[in-house]
Formats: structure tokens, sequence, C-alpha cells
């Protein structure tokens, strides 16, 4: 790939469910700024929320930060790339001199207004700050733009921590619950798991992934010592607030702000003891080379058949019919330059 010599088309979301192509015209690359051509970014449960406008935003804005795209020019003071490396974003801002930064806590950074500052990859080329580029070893493979959220992922399981003996459900098949149920299958001694979804071809792809190490079921039955709800849905957090024992661990990875008002969250877990996180990102960046890591060493073409990819033309469709998509995954081919 090459730098762009003029203007090239970025993909806005210039109001709810409306996506238009515009023209974006390159500055010159600030000393500690790095371009990027990118080759494939996934759909986000966040992406969409913002498609469906859930949220208070000002419009327009550009979305995609699951990406993997290739360094074709790093400004002056840029150590960590060079132009034909690999790389994914890793998407929160940190300050890294902060409390929370300081305590561990650095997706939780002061100054990280900013928020998920990294959206900008359903386009042909991006300009990004270094310290938000994570480089990757080997080919660009289409599956390393899960390492983002996967990341997010083991954020969430690192805190439940399933044990042996545990009996473990995770509900939803889609974007992070078939990134959850890599992790599950793959963590060293890790208990079998059980996992739901509304779709039935959604539950048959990550059936065929899973092999022996989980059970997909139609309806979960009984309780379970740690639930994962990774839906999307108000539906499947009360689904997990049924579900869950008291005394046990509900983890939910679901963007639900501005969908439901969670008023039901009180009654159905008051007196029942159960410790309840919302995780949040990806914790700390080591969780971004752990994910790398897993996918090298465990992707297998089982796990390629969840992937549905669409070209960046079909984008728009592509965030139409996420909600009912057959796929676990939506994974766009930005570029054909894409192997
Ligand atoms: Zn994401
Ligand atoms: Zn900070």
């Amino acid at each position: 790939m090459t730098t762009p010599d003029s203007s090239y088309e970025q993909w806005v979301l210039e109001a709810p469910g409306k996506l238009a192509r515009r023209l974006h015209t390159p500055t010159r690359l600030d000393r500690d700024w790095v371009r990027v051509g990118f080759l494939y970014c996934g759909l986000c449960g966040s992406d969409l929320s913002k498609f469906d406008g859930h949220k208070d935003l000002t419009y327009p804005i550009s979305l995609g930060h699951e990406f993997l795209a290739e360094v074709i020019e790093a400004g002056n003071n840029v150590t960590s790339v060079i132009p034909g490396d690999i790389v994914t974003s890793d998407l929160n801002f940190r300050c890294g001199s902060c409390d929370q930064c300081r305590a561990g806590r650095s997706h939780l950074c002061r100054d990280g207004k900013v928020g998920l500052f990294s959206n900008r990859a359903f386009a042909e080329f991006g300009d990004i700050h270094e310290c938000y580029l994570l480089r990757l070893d080997g080919p660009a493979h289409k599956h390393l733009a899960l390492v983002e959220p996967l990341s997010c992922v083991l954020h969430g399981e690192a805190w439940a921590s399933p044990q042996q003996g545990d009996r473990v459900l995770v509900i939803g098949a889609g974007s992070l619950g078939s990134c959850m149920a890599f992790v599950l299958c793959n963590r060293s001694a890790g208990p079998k798991f059980e996992i739901t979804d509304k779709s039935a071809s959604r539950l048959s792809l990550i059936a065929g992934a899973i092999g022996s190490s989980g059970t997909p079921i139609s309806e979960p039955t009984g309780e379970y010592d740690v639930v994962f709800d990774l839906s999307g849905s108000e539906s499947g957090l009360r689904d997990a607030c049924e579900h869950v024992i008291a005394g046990g661990r509900l983890c939910s990875m679901s963007h639900l702000d501005g969908r439901s008002t969670g008023e039901f969250l009180l009654p159905a877990l008051t007196r029942r003891d159960v410790a309840f996180k919302l995780s949040y990102l990806n914790g700390e960046r080591d969780t971004m080379q752990t994910a790398a890591r897993l996918l090298a060493e465990h992707w297998s073409p089982a796990w390629e058949k969840i992937l549905e990819v669409v070209p960046l033309e079909r984008l728009p469709q592509a965030f139409e019919q996420h909600r009912e998509s057959p796929w676990c995954k939506t994974i766009v081919k930005v570029s054909d330059a894409a192997p």
C-alpha cells in the first residue's frame, strides 16, 4: 500500500441509520501520528448503538474500531511501528499518569473523555496517534480483526474467573458471545460451558467451532455459578438474572445504555448476594497481547466458519441487517488489497 496522494473515501454516519460516503483530504502527518491503510474492520455492538441512534451523539461521526490495518507512513517521532507493519488498535485513550492509570485501571483513565477515539476504519486510510496502535506478528489474516473484541471479553472473563466444577452459561453467540466461547474453549483447565442464542443459525455455527468444549442449548435450565450476558439485549440480561445462582457471578457486556431502564435489576438481584459486573472495555493493554496470542495459537478453520465477510460497499446493508444476522460475527473487508 502507498500513501494517498489525494482525497480518499470514508463512510460517515450522518444521522441515525444514515451512512454515506464522504471524501476526506489528508493533511500533513503529525510527528506522533501514523497513517494506515485499513484492511478489515469488525462490526461492534457499540457501532450498532450509534447507528440505531440510542445514544446522545452529535452527528456526523465515523465508526469502526475493530480494525486490522497496514502502516503506510509514520511520523518523525514514531518508534513502535514502521511502514509495512500490520497493526490493530487499542481503542481507549490512557494518559498513563492519573490515579486510575497508575492503579492499573487505565481503561478508566480520568483523561479518557475521547472514548472510542480510534473509530474511523470504514475508510481507505486513516491517521492514528501512535499510542493507540498494537503491532501484530505475521500476515494480515482477517480473524485478527477480533483482537480488540477478544481483549474486552478477556477482561470480563478474568473477573468472573470460572473454575472447574462451576456451571457456566454464555448468553449470546454474536460478536462478543462467540469471542467468549473462543476464550473458554482455549483456557487451560477451564470448565465446560453452555451457550445459548435466539438464532438457531448462530447456535449451529458456534456448535461447529466449540466442539466438545461446550454445549449449545436453545434455552438455559436451572442455575449457573457464572453467567456471561453478551446478548446485547434486555431480555438476555433478564435471563442472566434469572439463571445466576444466589452467591454466583454475573458479568454483562451488553450495550443497553438508552435501550433499557434496567429497573428489573434490583428486584432480580437484591438479597441474592450475586456479584454483578458491567464489564467495560479491555482493561489494561496486556489483554490485547493475550488476545493476539490466543488467536495465533488456536484459531482454526472451524472457527473461520462463524465469520461473515462483507465488502465495504455493502456497509449500510451490513448495519441494517446485523441484528438479524445468521452469522456470529461480521467483518467488513475494507480494502481490495486485503488477503
Ligand atoms: Zn468493539
Ligand atoms: Zn489516565
